[in-house]
């Protein structure tokens, strides 16, 4: 009698994740098989990953270039799982993050110059790639941040896109110590900026809307709280001698439009609330005190390392909510809503 041989299908080892199925949809939590990383890129098993007011940019697709499903998520923590060929300098159980910066191509000519963040065919982790909300992910090397010891995973998610994006913009924004920064807006990205800000020795201005941050601020390192509800903020900082940097945060360009008559002779704007609608200025009102307006994103993976490293250093840690991975939905509507305090952090 004949034998009927049934070759048993490899078992495909299955995760959770959150994925937006196409824009404008809702999440949905789906089971997915674990990726497996190719050469030069390594697994990441997820432990946790902030939820940033950009992945409206992928909830929604406001860019035509993000393939859907796509899972979001770009300040991940979690440890090496796998490594793929070729892969010498991460090992298996590191820990390590991925942020904004998700990879670049070295070959451009921007990176020929070094200039990695500035890259032609740059990698948004969470956008160009399924990014940190779910279980596992995979991210080539060069986008990988080794995470220090005394930092834990909830600390260190948020602190790989809002922490270095506004480390990163104070400290190459040009003010020097004893300058007047103010920082706008009070929230993910802003409770951040107002503690980089008092630690680099600035004279710190916070802006927010209405009186119930004030105290929070002052706490953070804010010297002077502006309420902008209460008062013409712009005004305000003019009575402070104008400021040298407004780092501004809250994604809301009507607000970001009223403090431009705030900056001091060779003041800039630093824009870094990524809105989609228009911030308005008049060109005098850039000529006289050749004012400027700067966008800033985030930074290359090693001024990630550098901003982890000074918040061992300083102490500077964000105030965060953490929601489990199966609660994502709730956890973007929770960050969508403004009232958090101050990241929303998903955990695995
Ligand atoms: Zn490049």
């Amino acid at each position: 009698m004949a034998t009927l041989r049934v070759t048993p299908k490899p078992a495909v080892a299955l995760m959770k994740a959150a994925q937006v199925p196409k824009p404008g949809a809702d999440f949905e939590m789906v089971e997915r098989p674990i990726p497996a990383p190719d050469a030069g890129q390594v697994r990441i098993q997820v432990r946790a990953c902030g939820i940033c007011h950009s992945d409206v940019l992928v909830k929604e697709g406001v860019f035509p270039w993000i393939q859907y499903p796509r899972v979001p998520g770009h300040e991940v923590a979690g440890v090496v799982d796998k490594v793929g060929a070729g892969v010498s300098a991460w090992k298996t159980g590191q820990r390590v993050g991925v942020g904004w910066h998700g990879g670049h191509d070295g070959t451009c000519r921007e990176c020929r110059r070094g200039d990695f963040r500035n890259c032609r065919n740059v990698k948004v982790t969470g956008m160009s790639y399924d990014g940190g909300y779910q279980e596992y992910m995979v991210a080539p090397v060069e986008a990988l941040v080794p995470i220090p010891d005394s930092l834990s995973d909830v600390d260190a998610a948020p602190l790989l896109d809002a922490g270095i994006t506004t480390y990163n913009a104070l400290r190459n924004s040009g003010a020097m110590p004893g300058d007047l920064v103010a920082v706008q807006g009070i929230g993910g990205l802003g409770h951040l900026g107002v503690q980089f800000a008092n630690k680099f020795g600035y004279r710190v201005a916070a802006i927010g809307r209405g009186p119930e941050n004030a105290e929070l601020a002052k706490k953070l390192g804010a010297h002077v709280y502006i309420d902008s509800h209460a008062t013409n903020a712009a005004e305000k900082l003019q009575e402070l001698g104008g400021a040298r940097v407004i780092i501004a945060t809250a994604p809301n360009s009507k607000a970001m439009s009223a403090l431009i008559d705030g900056l001091g002779p060779n003041g800039k704007l630093v824009v870094i609330g990524a809105s989609l609608d228009a911030i308005e200025v008049t060109p005098s009102q850039l000529i006289f005190g050749s004012k400027t307006i700067q966008g800033w994103a985030a930074g290359t993976p090693a001024a990630s390392e550098d901003t982890l490293n000074f918040c061992v250093l300083t102490g500077v840690r964000p105030m965060i909510e953490t929601y489990p991975l199966e609660k994502a939905a709730e956890a973007y509507a929770r960050m969508l809503s403004g009232k958090a305090e101050f990241r929303v952090v998903l955990t695995m």
